[in-house]
């Protein structure tokens, strides 16, 4: 599979300090960062510094260092966040079906809830 990235979008923005962010973390590889419309009262974005539009094409083509780092980072906003304790939830859109809206990949961290089920009946 093949993914064009779009450097215009706004996670691109983010990374090239064109906008500003709510950095939770920031790592070699990765940058963590408050999700600008919560839907949770914990809501972090992590996402990669490299081009990637989603995780397949991070997971097929990042580098072992960049995979390394993004998933450490993650588990550090965990640990940062305390979510150890009451636990949380991981998503990560993709494409159409996904209903990814910003083509950069990003991992949503939710917590501080329960979050319910996990998918809505369509
Ligand atoms: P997704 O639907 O998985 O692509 O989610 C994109 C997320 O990015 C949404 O939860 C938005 O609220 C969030 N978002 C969009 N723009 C910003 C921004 N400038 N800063 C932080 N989060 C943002």
């Amino acid at each position: 599979m093949t993914y064009a990235y779009d450097d215009q979008n706004i996670f691109a923005k983010i990374l090239r300090a064109e906008i500003p962010n709510d950095t939770v973390l920031e790592t070699e590889h990765s940058l963590a960062f408050n999700d600008i419309q919560p839907q949770a009262p914990v809501h972090v974005l992590v996402i990669p510094k490299g081009p990637y539009v989603c995780y397949d094409h991070f997971a097929q083509t990042a580098s072992d260092a960049e995979i390394a780092d993004y998933t450490r980072a993650i588990g550090e906003v965990c640990k940062l966040k305390g979510l150890d304790q009451d636990g949380f939830r991981l998503i990560s859109n993709a494409g159409d079906h996904g209903v990814q809206e910003v083509p950069h990949l990003h991992v949503h961290i939710l917590a501080g809830r329960p979050l319910g089920r996990m998918l809505q009946k369509a």
